[in-house]
């Protein structure tokens, strides 16, 4: 794992955003809060689950918020809780609450499997929750269950009805594909998007933790929606160019209430309009998902946790490496970053 050389002092930025070596500015901040989860997603975590972090080794609230302050001094303006599971992190609303407050904050949002959201989606979105995105791989109870191994249909679906009636919006839906599992599922998974007036997203399945070690077959590209559903088309933006969301290319079509979103790290890299870096439940700087690069925050404070961070800016790939025959160079998985 190759660490920043924090010794070297970096230029505070001249204008209101961080800028990588790319002149990529930095606005993103993934934040995760756990590394455990309730589920153990086939792709994500072994079924046996992994050795965890130990409870003084996870950031306490106040050490995550000062983390996020020298973060939005840098230019960071959209914060997304993330984990593991974040919904099992005890106290979830009050974190909410606190970054709130952190100036410059402007979008702060959860991605979450939603099975333990129903009962505090009211309670996040008090605390000054802007908007969730959900996990979902599958709409048929038993196929959902194997491949969360042990999550229930039911308490996703009422977690996603909460979410709404909280007024969490807008609501994302992010989906998987994997083939010979859930690949036959494109068109209805897509489909919900023809009468809701949500994203629903398709991201690449990524050959990193358990599935760094699965066979071709499994990864579908994300074009495969289009095929099962030849009415998409793309979106226009005002110049009439292909509408993007982030990362995500957007399609609808005549009559859908909402859109459909490719998210295709591995058919089409789309690292140059990457603007995020990661910070993992044991406050280590990750500036690419894929990239071994950490830098440790924990302890720091001032200007040196703001050295740190440009060290870690500075350290962002012009692109990740994946491919068919490369997995991620990332030495750890899914649940201890955040996706
Ligand atoms: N537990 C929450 C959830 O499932 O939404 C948040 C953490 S989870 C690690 C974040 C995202 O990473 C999820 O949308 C999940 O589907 C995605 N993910 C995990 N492993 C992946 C992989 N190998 N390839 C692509 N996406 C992956
Ligand atoms: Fe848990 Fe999310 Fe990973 Fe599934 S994808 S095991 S819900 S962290």
């Amino acid at each position: 794992m190759r660490s920043a050389q924090t010794a070297r002092r970096h230029p505070r930025p001249d204008c209101a955003h961080a800028r990588d070596g790319e002149g990529r500015a930095i606005e993103y901040l993934r934040l995760s809060v756990t590394d455990r989860c309730n589920c153990r997603c086939a792709y994500c975590m072994p079924a046996g689950g992994v050795p965890m972090l130990r409870h003084e080794d996870v950031c306490s609230f106040e050490e995550l918020v000062r983390i996020v302050r020298a973060c939005c001094e840098l230019g960071v303006r959209k914060v997304r809780l993330t984990g593991g599971e974040p919904l099992v992190r005890r106290g979830l609303p009050e974190l909410v609450r606190m970054l709130r407050e952190v100036p410059g904050v402007e979008e702060l949002a959860l991605t979450t499997n939603a099975t333990l959201l129903a009962p505090v989606a009211g309670e996040l979105a008090a605390a000054g929750l802007d908007r969730v995105n959900v996990s979902l791989d599958s709409l048929r109870p038993e196929r959902y269950a194997a491949i969360t191994r042990g999550g229930r249909l039911d308490d996703a679906l009422a977690g996603i009805a909460a979410a709404r009636e909280a007024g969490l919006a807008p609501l994302k839906l992010n989906c998987v594909l994997m083939g010979g599992i859930n690949d036959d599922e494109a068109a209805d998974i897509a489909g919900i998007a023809r009468n809701e007036a949500v994203d629903v997203r398709f991201i690449e399945l990524m050959p990193i933790g358990e599935a760094a070690r699965w066979p071709r077959a499994r990864f579908v590209p994300a074009e495969a929606v289009l095929e099962a559903v030849p009415e998409l088309g793309p979106v226009a933006g005002p110049g009439g160019e292909p509408l993007r969301d982030g990362v995500a290319e957007l399609f609808s079509a005549p009559g859908w209430a909402g859109r459909v979103g490719l998210i295709r790290p591995m058919s089409h890299r789309f690292c140059f309009g990457c603007t995020r870096i990661r910070v993992t439940a044991d406050g280590r700087l990750k500036p690419c998902l894929h990239s071994a690069d950490e830098v440790p925050l924990r302890g720091l404070s001032g200007e040196a946790l703001t050295q740190a961070l440009l060290a870690g800016i500075a350290l962002k790939p012009a692109h990740h490496g994946m491919d068919g025959t490369h997995a991620s160079e990332s030495a750890r998985a899914m649940n201890e970053i955040g996706g």
